[in-house]
């Protein structure tokens, strides 16, 4: 499979210079231009191990990755943010190892934030000692009754003004275990007035009384985000720290932190938007409600949009990084459509899927004309312009199976499908007449009858004369029973985050996102398809196969993505997509230069 070019070293690396830059990419042009890193660019993907990963950090994975990759000298490090212990689990730390590396990615250090709590510890009393941080005995509400409000500066805590002698004595014990929880804080001693609330005197420690999945119950007092993070960074070397917008206002923070510590490096912060997309959320706190009140069946189930959902799925990871650099970098915050997703699978199994047959609901078809009891086998490609995808004999015989909406007996006029008296293509093999149709007792269509004409073997009539519909079909001696999962939107709503008065996001599951059809007949080929192997069935879109009951070997698919492209039509509709794929490329002076 042709990989993006961002994907291919040097040649792409060639390649990016001649197309536009985005404003990230544009500053370490630049840097690198003036020599401020000595031509070093490093970078890290930062996650909290609190959730499975989702499309909206496979963004941030592309970027931060795949600048390492362009880069000559360019590293990437992962590093798990684990200072919150009470929401941490090995569980996670694992699966998002799983889906970086599945994403085509390697890391060249792999950090926890949690290795680093000494170092951290020992910034915490440089700061002390210089009379920038002081221990603060106010409780939770009175911090934040003293921190005031945007129009009005707050108030200096009563303890701001302790010596360092007693802020190290009482932060020494703090560390110790002699103080209860939430008693005490640790806090940066900067200006309550400041216009940036996250500048008035922000809590640096907190006491936690927390078993921690990597440092066990050797620490009682733990760092803050903000304290953590810039530090982390500083210790590991990176030069452009990447993170979302959210965490614009903290970047003062970020500098106030490394110019008052022995830090050895300052590396910048640049934020860019987060990915929103339409029909689902990616908010971690909002999947885990998903997961854990069971109405969805895991963090893999294929309607989520977490990476190991949509790679159970059938996406690839191709598809997903071409995703991501066809959304491309921007500091405006933007949603994307999910048909721009699902766009970009399909041109990926376009290219790779092989063609099959499968009828997801059935309608048995007696050729009353062929020869009972006999059968023969097709020779039929499997890929309609690689013939490298190779072929396979497709067997035919007098009983076959349809799609139920394929016939209507009594159809509307531009119904070209199967009705009585109507002749249709049967792909790759003949053309049939329906002549009868048998009901049960109720009136329902349980079979048809049908002839069909030797002449057109292949799928063409020697006299000329054509047909308006080729249907899809299985040879119903020799199909297999397989089980189908067809899939909709998670969400009836474009926005389920945008929700009316006394509604929850949960209110707006689609009852429909899951179909299972149990009974489905595909073509013996696919009897001995093991998990991952993906396909098209014609004419019903591209499927995958997700597992095989162990009982009874019945395989069963996931429908990756239908044939239907709403892409293509949404860009013609609307001249200026929500999801701008394309970068504004002026090169912009960054802020936090
Ligand atoms: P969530 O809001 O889903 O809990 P988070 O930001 O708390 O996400 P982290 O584990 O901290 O999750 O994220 C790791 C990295 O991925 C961060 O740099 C974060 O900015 C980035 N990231 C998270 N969500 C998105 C998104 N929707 N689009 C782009 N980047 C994202
Ligand atoms: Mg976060």
């Amino acid at each position: 499979m042709a990989k993006p070019d961002h994907m291919e070293d040097k040649d792409a690396a060639e390649e990016g210079k001649e197309k536009s830059l985005d404003f990230i990419r544009t500053v370490i042009a630049q840097d690198n231009e003036t020599g401020k890193h000595a031509g070093r660019v490093a970078t890290r993907f930062p996650p909290e191990p609190n959730g499975y990963l989702h499309i909206g950090h496979a963004k941030s994975i592309c970027l931060n990755f795949g600048i390492a990759r362009e880069q000559e000298k360019g590293t990437c490090n992962l590093r798990f943010d684990d200072t919150n212990p009470a929401k941490e689990d090995v569980e996670y730390v694992d699966s998002i190892m799983e889906d970086v590396r599945w994403m085509g990615f390697k890391w060249d250090e792999l950090h926890y934030a949690s290795d680093y709590f000494e170092r951290l510890y020992e910034f915490a009393v440089e700061l002390i000692k210089a009379r920038k941080a002081y221990v603060c005995d106010l409780s939770p509400e009175e911090v934040r009754a003293y921190r005031g409000t945007l129009k009005e500066p707050g108030k200096n805590s009563p303890y701001r003004d302790r010596s360092p002698e007693e802020n190290l004595d009482l932060f020494t014990r703090m560390r110790a275990g002699e103080f209860a929880d939430g008693s005490r804080v640790l806090r940066a001693k900067i200006d309550m007035a400041a216009p940036n609330l996250i500048l008035r005197d922000p809590t640096l420690y907190r006491i936690r009384r927390a078993h921690h999945h990597r440092t066990g119950d050797a620490w009682l007092i733990y760092p803050m985000y903000d304290f953590t993070h810039c530090l982390s960074d500083s210790l590991e070397g990176i030069t452009h720290s990447i993170c979302t917008l959210e965490f614009e206002n903290n970047r003062a923070l970020y500098d106030w932190v490394l110019d008052n510590v022995s830090a050895p490096c300052h590396p910048q912060q640049l934020e860019f938007a987060r990915l929103n997309l339409t029909y689902t959320v990616l908010s971690k706190r909002k999947l885990i409600q998903l997961v854990e009140n069971g109405l969805v069946n895991g963090w893999d189930d294929p309607r989520m949009p977490t990476i190991s959902g949509l790679r159970r799925r059938g996406y690839s990871a191709g598809a997903v990084r071409n995703f991501c650099e066809k959304i491309g970098v921007a500091k405006r915050a933007s949603t994307v459509d999910m048909a721009l997703l699902e766009f970009c699978v399909r041109e990926d199994l376009n290219e790779t899927a092989p063609r099959v047959m499968g009828v997801l609901n059935p309608l048995k078809v007696v050729i009353t004309n062929y020869p009972e009891g006999e059968s023969e086998e097709l020779d039929c490609p499997l890929h309609p312009t690689d013939p490298s995808v190779g072929g396979r004999a497709l067997p035919f015989s007098g009983e076959l199976y349809i799609e139920q909406e394929d016939f209507m007996e009594d159809p509307p006029k531009k119904f070209f499908r199967l009705s009585p008296g109507k002749e249709v293509r049967l792909r790759y093999a003949y053309f049939i007449t329906c002549t009868d149709v048998i009901k049960d007792e109720n009136g329902q269509v349980t079979e048809l009858r049908c002839t069909y004409d030797p002449a057109t073997k292949g799928g063409d009539a020697p006299d000329g004369r054509k047909v308006k519909a080729t249907l899809h079909w299985v040879s119903a001696p020799h199909a297999c029973t397989a089980e189908v999962r067809l899939y909709e939107h998670l969400f009836t709503v474009e926005n389920p985050n945008d929700v009316e008065e006394g509604k929850e996001f949960t209110d707006y599951i689609n009852p429909n996102s899951l179909q299972i059809l149990r009974d489905c007949k595909v073509e013996p080929l696919l009897a001995n398809a093991a998990p991952g192997y993906q396909c098209q069935f014609e004419r019903m879109g591209y499927f995958c196969v997700d597992s095989v009951n162990p009982e009874t070997g019945t395989v069963v698919f996931n429908r990756t993505v239908t044939l239907r492209d709403q892409w293509t039509k949404i860009q013609k509709t609307q001249p200026a997509p929500k999801s701008q794929p394309k970068q504004d490329n002026k090169p912009k002076k960054n802020k936090g230069n």
